[in-house]
């Protein structure tokens, strides 16, 4: 196969993102995947577009994910001309019930108060919470995605932008030159490939693909479970967060039922436990969800990084190697502003925000503080 300016492993969403980015840049590039692309964690995800809850976070988290809500918009618009698929982004607002922290949630909204207000929860909801519920929070910009559908849109303009995808073709191994500091080629499971630019994009299998490239960064692997349950249409109108678990309703009655946050390795399976407790929620939550049945439940590995805080840089001693993973919960919400950061660097063009916080490396965290 012939070389080309970039070589992008891992066809998430961040990995399709960049390669976009990239693509529209003017440069040639190829995605490879170790399986079809797009099955993992992107397609796991619930598509909520904002931190759980947006006080919740340091700087380098909202401050990207604020950049990254701003471009949603547009950057939606573009790759919508391109795929007939509707990814249903939606801003369906989100209630944020009883937080933990409800002194940091009122002062979030003294200082956005477009974007948030403490509000009675409305007796007329189909919830078991009131408007004698302690504290609620209505948050009216919020929005949603459909995560499988927003994969396929991106698929399709990967096609059309002609970026050459090539699919079961997982990296296993990296060639570089004798002082180390250049890729020179990277073998996979059907070929070698060159490139002049190298993108790991590969989630939460970042850093066990890098091997002694990995140079100090820590991503691993936190999974997530989801139960989908089915609805008539309309029965739930908003996302709703309470306690650590969210609900998130589809435009046809689909409801999700999230989620887990489980250091287990890479393992991907259900578990009864996650299930029931996943079911109790909803019923605890709203009433009108407790006979729903639940027609399928599934796991993701979610990339989990030191603090939520992503990599997006290039390698400090490898030069012409580059990092866009470890976006943990996050990473659908920061896709288009992570792409962005990523080729302005790669073409060394002024950045529009603050970057230093994405620098590779991070540093490793205790193991607990990715489980928040
Ligand atoms: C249950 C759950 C709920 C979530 N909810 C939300 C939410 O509401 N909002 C939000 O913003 N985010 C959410 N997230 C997080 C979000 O889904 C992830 O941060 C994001 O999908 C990461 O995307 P990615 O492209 O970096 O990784 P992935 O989507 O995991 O993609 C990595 C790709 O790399 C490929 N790969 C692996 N090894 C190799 C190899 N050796 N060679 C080539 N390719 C390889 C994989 O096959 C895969 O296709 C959720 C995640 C989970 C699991």
């Amino acid at each position: 196969m012939k070389s080309t300016d970039i070589l992008v492993i891992g066809a998430g969403i961040n990995g399709l993102a960049s390669a976009l980015a990239l693509a529209e840049a003017g440069l040639s590039v190829r995605v490879i995947d170790s399986g079809p692309g797009g099955q993992e964690s992107s397609w796991a995800g619930a598509g909520i577009l904002s931190a759980l809850p947006p006080w919740g976070y340091p700087g380098a988290v909202t401050d990207l994910i604020d950049y990254s809500l701003g471009l949603w918009p547009d950057w939606l618009s573009q790759l919508r001309q391109h795929s007939p698929v509707d990814p249903e982004y939606r801003p369906c607002g989100m209630w944020i019930l009883d937080p933990a922290d409800p002194d940091a949630a009122r002062a979030w909204c003294a200082a956005h108060p477009e974007e948030g207000t403490p509000a009675a929860y409305p007796a007329t909801y189909p919830a078991a919470y009131n408007a004698s519920t302690p504290s609620a929070f209505w948050l009216p910009r919020v929005a949603q995605v459909r995560n499988p559908r927003l994969l396929a849109v991106l698929r399709d303009c990967a096609m059309a932008a002609g970026i050459d995808f090539v699919a079961d073709n997982g990296l296993v191994d990296w060639a570089t030159d004798p002082s180390g500091t250049r890729i020179t080629a990277v073998q996979t499971a059907q070929a070698r490939l060159t490139a002049r630019h190298y993108v790991v994009a590969a989630g939460a299998w970042s850093q066990t693909l890098l091997g002694k490239l990995a140079a100090g960064m820590d991503v691993r692997p936190i999974r997530g479970q989801i139960a989908l349950l089915s609805t008539p249409p309309g029965t739930l109108p908003h996302i709703i967060l309470a306690g650590g678990h969210y609900l998130v309703p589809r435009q046809d009655g689909l409801v999700l039922v999230g989620s887990t946050l489980e250091d287990c390795g890479f393992d991907k399976g259900t578990t009864a436990e996650a299930r029931s407790e996943l079911l109790a929620f909803a019923a605890q939550t709203s009433p009108a969800l407790r006979d729903a049945p639940c027609i399928h439940h599934w796991a993701g590995l979610r990339p989990g990084s030191p603090a939520n805080i992503p990599s997006i840089g290039r390698h400090p001693e490898v030069e012409n190697l580059y990092l866009n993973a470890g976006h943990f919960r996050y990473g659908v919400t920061m896709a288009p502003a992570s792409a962005q950061i990523l080729t302005d660097r790669i073409l060394e063009r002024a950045p529009q925000t603050d970057i230093a916080p994405y620098d590779w490396p991070v540093k490793a965290a205790p193991r607990e503080a990715l489980l928040r």
